[in-house]
């Protein structure tokens, strides 16, 4: 309990509120120290014997001295009150306990006409006095011993009790505050330890923002988060998915032609020659996908094996041109190369010739014969432009947006012929050029042909580089 956010935000709301509290309590302390209830008393019991006075003795600012003191004897004895009177430069005229009690010292006119209304007398004793003017030459002083106010009966008297009820009170409050706080705060990140915890078995929708900004961050993350983990799951299921449907179909196939030529329903030495081939295909298609998924799978745990030398991107065109141009040949495709001279890119020279590669053979496998392939470059700014352009079936425009996924064929059903690949190549093209930091896209429309676009920065940037992987 002591841990949780409630029990923490509770603790140190009520710190917090004790220590406020405290503060206000020793000023208050320190004030009525200085000035506390009972002076005020005091002062205003004088002021009240001073109206009395001055209502029943109108003449006292005028009256001699001699008929002055029994007045101010009789005042004194009536009200307890020590009276006296000074002239214009503060002397003592006459002081209805003179003799009796030690004599007060002269108050200065500072201490008349200002709040601090103490006095000291011979015997060091204080007294509170309040003087009021009766004339031009006389001033009328009223004073009383200061009693002594100790700290602990103003403590007790004074601020004991409001202090207790107020603590009480702030306590009682910062409690349903720091319960409300708390569940603001507490409950949306409940909501994510809860959602966290069904995490792998569930089809976490989002959770709702809600709590302070930084609650909300967190929330925000937790659901980016989610959705990735999803899409990682559903990606790895529809890989396995994938590579079984894949593998079927040639195992299948490699297993029907074998049984034909073990229980001898592949009875003539062509039908024999067939179902090897059969098998020969199948297995080398086998092979390919094998070899790509490795491929892919090195691309994506960073380890390929990635250089970082100049390429001189026309020589790379001619090279892999040079390689289809038998191929080519057979089936009447002819190629157009475009290629100004270039500065060097900084890249992997065999991992960007087999972009090209995978490219080119698409373009071959989806383009009928007696067509032009274009294999065109120019630099643009700080990036340099690959385009390899087909005339061949096009790709319909709601395909355009997956060919790059893993195992997407446009349509299965027109697997360029034997060679016919998994889907894969152009998952990989993307990979190794995005691996270089840079892009690849597609312009394409059914029956007109297919442009792939690369564009490569001339220097891959410092955390796409090359290099790293
Ligand atoms: P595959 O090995 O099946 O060719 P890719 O990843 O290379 O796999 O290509 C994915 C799909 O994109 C292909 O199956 C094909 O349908 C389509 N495609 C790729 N290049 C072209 C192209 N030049 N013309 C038409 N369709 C293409």
């Amino acid at each position: 309990m002591s841990s949780s956010l409630r029990a923490r935000l509770w603790l140190s709301y009520a710190l917090l509120v004790l220590s406020a509290l405290t503060v206000t309590a020793l000023f208050i302390i320190v004030y009525l120290i200085r000035n506390p209830f009972v002076y005020r008393q005091t002062f205003t019991h004088l002021q009240d014997i001073e109206a009395i006075l001055q209502t029943n003795q109108p003449g006292l600012g005028s009256l001699p001295i001699d008929s002055l003191l029994p007045i101010l004897k009789q005042y004194d004895q009536t009200y307890d009150v020590r009276l006296l009177i000074l002239d214009k430069n503060r002397q003592l005229q006459a002081d209805s306990r003179a003799g009796s009690s030690p004599a007060l010292s002269q108050p200065r006119l500072l201490r008349i006409l200002i709040l601090n209304r103490v006095i000291k007398d011979d015997s060091g004793a204080y007294w509170l006095f309040i003087a009021e003017k009766l004339s031009d030459e006389r001033w009328l002083l009223l004073a009383v011993p200061r009693q002594k106010v100790h700290l602990l009966t103003i403590i007790r008297d004074d601020l004991f009790l409001p202090f207790i009820e107020a603590s009480a009170l702030a306590l009682i409050l910062s409690l349903v505050i720091a319960f409300g706080v708390a569940r603001w705060i507490a409950d949306p990140l409940q909501q994510v330890v809860a959602a966290s915890r069904q995490m792998p078995a569930r089809q976490a929708a989002s959770l709702p923002l809600k709590g302070p900004r930084e609650v909300q961050t967190l929330t925000r993350t937790f659901n980016e988060m989610t959705a990735r983990v999803q899409a990682s799951q559903k990606s790895q299921r529809d890989f396995v998915a994938n590579v079984s449907h894949e593998l079927k179909t040639p195992l299948t196939s490699i297993q029907g032609f074998a049984q034909a030529i073990l229980d001898g329903t592949a009875d003539t030495p062509e039908a024999r020659q067939q179902a090897a081939r059969v098998i020969h295909d199948e297995a080398g298609r086998m092979h390919r996908m094998v070899l790509d998924l490795l491929d892919l799978a090195r691309l994506d745990a960073g380890i390929a094996d990635f250089q970082r030398a100049p390429v001189d991107i026309p020589t790379l065109l001619d090279s892999v041109v040079e390689k289809f141009t038998p191929q080519a040949r057979k089936t009447g495709i002819s190629f157009q190369v475009q290629a100004p001279a270039l500065p060097p890119l900084i890249g992997d020279g065999d991992r960007l010739a087999q972009v090209l590669t995978n490219l080119v053979d698409n373009a071959m496998k989806f383009t009928p014969g007696g067509s032009q392939i274009i294999l065109s470059t120019l630099q643009v700014g700080n990036e340099i432009e690959v385009s390899v352009t087909d005339s061949g079936i096009g790709i319909p425009s709601a395909e355009i947006a997956h060919i790059f996924d893993r195992f997407h064929q446009a349509d299965p059903a027109r697997k360029g012929g034997e060679k016919h690949g998994a889907g894969l190549g152009l998952a990989i093209v993307k990979e190794i050029v995005q691996a270089h930091g840079g892009t690849i896209s597609v312009r394409s429309a059914p029956g007109e042909g297919s442009t792939f676009t690369v564009m490569l920065p001339l220097t891959p940037p410092a955390d796409k580089s090359v290099a790293k992987r």
